[in-house]
């Protein structure tokens, strides 16, 4: 294993992608491109990821921005914790390492939203720090390099596969490995690998024993939770009605139409569906633990006392409320205009 990080860093100076965060040792914006990438597609990620160094170019204009500007900024991400996330973790440095953002993997990992993985890749790129990450991607190269079948979802499989990435940082640019590695898992070492283009091919045991398919194990299936929404859209002189999602649950702060949620797809609609006076529209949205089977019933009268939590906009102001990507995909598509 020993002359495994020269191959993997040669590799990856000759064939990395250049990524705009990849140019920078700033630690708050290698930060900035990590949460923006948790759960988020490389493409996707560096429109928000400009315009996260554009409107907030320091841990201190982020701290001080106000959340529903940081939401909205966000909008069409998805995961919108990560949004809060970020602005409670730059208050945390303001306030507990005086504006400058932490140097090394202890301090990094007390921010909220980092974990392991986060904090070693921030200390890494950033700092040089000899911490080796282990995500999907490395998971995957790793049980094939090595044709490891503990499941990378068990404990005893983090610990497997994190003690193996930690031998092989040994000796390394731990920054040119640690992205190296990720990005054999991310482009060659893909779910499809393109084996005769990889630098590790001849040491490959699940190559040399035929075993590449079968491999990374996983022990458990992700649970899914079906959910029944159906939205009130209430509508009168191009002015709607929008509610804040206040309890903890997804989309917590974001805005939408009132939510009645039922038990399953056979529950009744409550009395107040009865007065729908026009079409409604149905959508399936998929997140990573749930599916969400929504209804917009449509209404062209706005009723006379409004709930508190409720909120009368002009239809042409909607977008100015951070907004489920849900509730974007419905008005990108409804016909209705307000
Ligand atoms: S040889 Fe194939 S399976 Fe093995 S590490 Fe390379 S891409 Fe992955």
């Amino acid at each position: 294993m020993k002359d495994f990080h020269l191959l993997i860093a040669e590799w990856y100076r000759q064939n990395k992608r250049e990524l705009p965060w990849r140019s920078t040792k700033n630690a708050y914006f290698i930060w900035l491109s990590e949460i923006i990438l948790q759960q988020t597609r490389i493409e996707q990620g560096k429109s928000y990821y400009e315009k996260f160094v554009r409107n907030y170019p320091n841990i201190q204009a982020l701290a001080n921005a106000d959340e529903i500007d940081i939401l909205n900024d966000w909008q069409g991400l998805g995961y919108y914790s990560r949004a809060r996330n970020l602005h409670f973790s730059a208050k945390q440095v303001v306030n507990e390492f005086d504006g400058v953002f932490p140097s090394t993997y202890d301090d990094i990992i007390k921010l909220k939203g980092v974990g392991k993985y986060t904090a070693a890749a921030i200390a890494s790129f950033a700092f040089n720090e000899q911490r080796a990450v282990v995500d999907g991607n490395v998971f995957r190269f790793l049980s094939r390099l090595f044709d490891v079948h503990t499941p990378i979802d068990s404990t005893q499989g983090q610990k497997e596969f994190q003690a193996l990435a930690d031998e092989l940082i040994l000796n390394s640019d731990p920054a040119t490995h640690n992205q190296g590695i990720m990005e054999i898992g991310s482009l060659i070492c893909s779910p499809q690998p393109k084996c005769s283009k990889c630098p590790m091919m001849e040491h490959c045991t699940a190559f040399i024993r035929g075993t590449i398919v079968a491999l990374p194990v996983k022990s458990k299936k992700t649970k899914v939770r079906k959910r029944y929404f159906h939205f009130l859209v209430y509508s009168e002189n191009n002015h709607l009605i929008l509610e804040k999602r206040s309890t903890k649950d997804i989309w917590q702060n974001l805005y939408q139409f009132p939510l009645v949620e039922l038990e399953n797809d056979k529950a009744d609609l409550p009395e107040v569906f009865k007065s729908q006076t026009f079409e409604s529209e149905t959508f399936k949205h998929i997140l990573s633990h749930q599916h969400i089977f929504a209804v917009f019933h449509h209404f062209d009268s706005i009723p006379d006392d409004l709930n508190r939590d409720w909120i009368e906009v002009k239809g042409n102001e909607i977008q100015d409320y951070p907004l489920p990507r849900l509730i974007d995909r419905y008005l990108e598509n409804t016909s209705t205009q307000w």
